[in-house]
């Protein structure tokens, strides 16, 4: 039974997963290789609380039992008798292996869970002792408010292992488990990504980048467009899931990295967090394009936003169908995961003209 939590990372996802399963009553363990970083983890993790328990969104006992049971410790060691351990430290392959190998020999027990979004999961769980009882837990930004888990069954993952770490995904900490084979990208990512690089594609072709933003929430419903989603999540971030998933899958030409986002990340303009991305930002707000995109892109011409966006949604449509028929996840759970993550009004495979 899963009662005391390990998290290994104080970082954007590590604090996040730590606050949820403290507001699901779960007492938790966070532990950072930077002590600064465990310290600012801190201060968010009880100004998020806060600000959860006055917009009543959290109960004032919730709130008192949260501040209480979490620690931040300045060993793994710490962790010895725990039963889950989430590692959610730096997309590093070797950092991760090696955080995982040194928490397993503390606590040979554990189901021990990572939160790779671009590895394999068994290439992250190699070395382990017993990878029976490693598994991938995707969990999504900001892990309190996403309803969306997905879950990673690698090839040596034990099936109780497996339907324990449900259970506790669902009726713990409900949120809504998606299960996927451990492939580069598992759902999300990988039917994501023509979302992200055929839109690139489409500019390079005459397309403008806010018609093409604009075509996307109103003819596709959707709530943002790729570009304004890219600035988002952070140009280098996404650019680097693409270039990794771009070679676990051999490097096919439809995940090609796209030329405008290589450019405008080797300038640095990450998107909104850098103040410069696909759009140029001020005090937050978007005040135009970057005019580096058409330096990248300087052909011009003319191609109507609702062709490009009917262009972007059926690539996005095919990769859908191409999961689906390598098995890597049921019909309903594909989209169901892209319904959840992406806040699409529909899943791909669902999707009607
Ligand atoms: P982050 O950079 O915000 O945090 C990573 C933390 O790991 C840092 O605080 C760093 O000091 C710490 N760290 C590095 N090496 C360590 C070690 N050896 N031991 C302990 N701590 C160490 O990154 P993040 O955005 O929180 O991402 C963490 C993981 O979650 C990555 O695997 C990422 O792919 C995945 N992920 C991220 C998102 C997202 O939107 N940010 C979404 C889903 C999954």
């Amino acid at each position: 039974m899963i009662k005391k939590i390990g998290v290994l990372g104080a970082g954007t996802m590590g604090s996040g997963i730590a606050q949820l399963c403290l507001q699901r009553g779960f007492p938790v363990f966070i532990y950072d290789a930077l002590p600064e970083a465990l310290c600012s983890a801190s201060g968010r993790i009880r100004q998020n609380l806060e600000n959860a328990a006055a917009k009543n969104k959290i109960t004032s006992e919730t709130l008192k039992f949260a501040l209480q049971n979490i620690v931040y410790a300045k060993d793994i060691k710490e962790f010895e008798g725990f039963h889950l351990i989430i590692e959610a430290v730096t997309e590093d392959l070797a950092v991760k292996k090696n955080i995982l190998a040194r928490v397993e020999q503390i606590c040979p027990q554990a189901i021990l869970a990572t939160n790779t979004s671009s590895f394999l999961v068994s290439s992250v769980g190699e070395g382990l002792k017993t990878p029976s009882r490693f598994l991938g837990l995707h969990f999504f930004n900001p892990p309190v408010a996403m309803k969306l888990v997905e879950m990673i069954h690698a090839p040596k993952t034990d099936t109780d292992v497996f339907q324990e770490a449900k259970k506790f995904i669902e009726e713990s900490l409900q949120k809504t488990a998606v299960a996927v084979k451990d492939t580069p990208g598992f759902i999300v990512n990988r039917v994501m990504r023509p979302y992200y690089l055929e839109s690139q594609r489409a500019v390079l072709g005459g397309a403008g980048i806010s018609e093409l933003d604009q075509a996307a929430r109103i003819i596709g419903g959707v709530p943002m467009g790729p570009f304004e989603l890219m600035d988002l999540i952070g140009l280098d971030v996404n650019l680097a899931i693409t270039k990794t998933i771009y070679e676990a899958l051999k490097k096919p030409e439809r995940f090609k990295p796209q030329p405008i986002q290589e450019h405008l990340v080797a300038l640095g303009h990450n998107g909104r967090k850098s103040g410069q991305g696909f759009y140029l930002y001020k005090d937050g707000k978007s005040i135009g394009e970057n005019p580096e995109v058409a330096v990248a892109a300087p052909g011009g011409g003319d191609f109507p936003e609702g062709e490009a966006w009917e262009m972007v949604i059926q690539a996005v449509i095919e990769e859908a169908k191409l999961a689906l028929k390598e098995g890597i996840a049921s019909r309903e759970d594909i989209d169901q995961a892209i319904v959840l993550a992406m806040n699409f009004p529909r899943g791909p495979l669902s999707w009607q003209k």
